[in-house]
């Protein structure tokens, strides 16, 4: 079996990581968060893996002395984290959340590690350089997102050249249906209630706009080589039909489960060999499974990201960088949900026109984005 590092190994991903490397015996060599050194404490007695670090400074300081009796290393800041990722193992687990992991996972490839890619944001901001390293590196790219883990499925034993179509499924989110009157009055709390998936506040957010499936249209392009217009978004509530593809014969194979994010995880772990069973999938006792179009006319995010994507260079690492902000001030009570697709907007279209960039370039466009959502409040 394979040694693990996982990045983000305190959050929602990254602990169901944990679940699926305890269930298989899988050895963790590396774990890496952001500040919750209690919890990166115990997964590190438990897991016992050669090193751990902390993006928090202080965070890492109290860890070092939580674990002086162990002999495990523990590093500090972003320089930490990349450390960890490039430390003993095969493939890492990219599951911090936003632009703040793109970082550690080129340092990944750069070490010539597997890449198991839950952190969308990387290929969102990064696409192109992180494949362009991918290929240079020899490594493999794992999707690890569910619709995304989905279409790579559907993929076995398709040939080369035979994709059609990506049919991409969406849940709707919690407030699939609602008028966008009624969304200006919206809670944080509404919007943390995500009907069929447990996951981190960001994410759970991004669901409840739409910018998520944005996100994975732009995620898809990358992964699968398609243009955004091969994908058609179709929002299916019960989440059994984690996506589809279509091939050129007409044939559409998808991919069924019940909605667990282990299984995913676990297939990127053990690819191209299937892991041990989760909960089998009664379609009798779901009985009916439905397919609608997306509101995009309510839901902006959507229709902002597939404009981003087309017009490409900058304009994606411009659009998440924006919604980064957005959501943070979401979350603190400071704008209102329908906010958020506005200053996404607004971020977006900062973005300098640049065909030819590095990775300056995107941490640059990143930054503008944010400030602008800033200015548009201030305005
Ligand atoms: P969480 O918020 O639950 O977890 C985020 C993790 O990243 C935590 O371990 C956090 O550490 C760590 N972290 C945050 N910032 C930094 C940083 N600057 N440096 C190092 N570590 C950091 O998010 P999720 O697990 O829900 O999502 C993770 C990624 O996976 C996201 O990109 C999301 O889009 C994607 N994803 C998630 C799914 C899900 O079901 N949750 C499904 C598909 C994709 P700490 O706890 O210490 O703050
Ligand atoms: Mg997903």
């Amino acid at each position: 079996m394979r040694e693990l590092i996982i990045l983000g190994s305190t959050g929602s991903i990254g602990t169901q990581a944990l679940e699926v490397a305890r269930n298989l015996n899988i050895r963790v060599t590396g774990l890496a968060a952001g500040s919750n050194a209690e919890l990166l404490e115990k997964q590190a007695r438990e897991f016992k893996p050669l090193s751990v670090a902390l993006r928090d400074q202080k965070q890492a300081e109290k860890l070092k002395i939580a674990l002086k009796d162990t002999d495990i290393k523990v590093f500090s800041g972003k320089e930490g984290v990349n450390a960890v990722a490039c430390g003993r193992g095969d493939i890492v687990l990219c599951a911090i959340v936003g632009i703040a992991g793109l970082e550690s996972t080129l340092a990944a490839i750069e070490a010539g590690k597997d890449i198991a890619l839950a952190n969308k944001e990387t290929l969102v901001t990064g696409g192109d350089t992180v494949k362009k390293k991918i290929a240079q590196k020899g490594v493999r790219l794992l999707p690890v997102d569910s619709e995304h883990s989905a279409i790579f499925q559907s993929l076995q034993g398709a040939p080369s050249g035979s994709l059609n179509k990506i049919i991409l499924t969406a849940s709707g989110g919690p407030f699939f249906g609602m008028t966008r009157e009624r969304l200006k009055s919206v809670t944080v709390n509404d919007a943390l209630k995500h009907p069929n998936w447990s996951m981190g506040k960001k994410i759970t957010i991004d669901s409840a706009t739409l910018m998520n499936k944005g996100l994975e249209v732009i995620e898809a392009v990358h992964l699968f080589d398609v243009r955004p217009d091969d994908i058609e978004v179709v929002v299916h509530r019960q989440s059994i039909l984690h996506s589809a593809v279509e091939l050129s014969d007409g044939a559409v194979i998808g991919q069924l489960g019940t909605p667990d994010m282990k299984i995913p995880i676990q297939y990127a772990l053990t690819y191209p060999e299937r892991g041990v069973k989760f909960e089998s999938l009664s379609l009798t006792e779901i009985g009916t499974l439905t397919f609608e179009k997306p509101d995009t006319e309510t839901f902006k995010c959507l229709p902002l990201c597939i404009e981003a994507i087309k017009k490409g260079g900058l304009f994606p690492a411009a659009a998440n960088g924006a919604n980064e902000e957005a959501v943070s001030l979401f979350l603190e009570g400071k704008i209102r949900f329908t906010d958020i697709a506005d200053l996404v907007n607004a971020g977006m279209n900062s973005a300098p026109h640049k065909t030819d960039f590095d990775i300056e370039d995107i941490y640059n466009a990143d930054a503008l984005a944010r400030q602008t959502v800033r200015n548009t409040l201030k305005g």
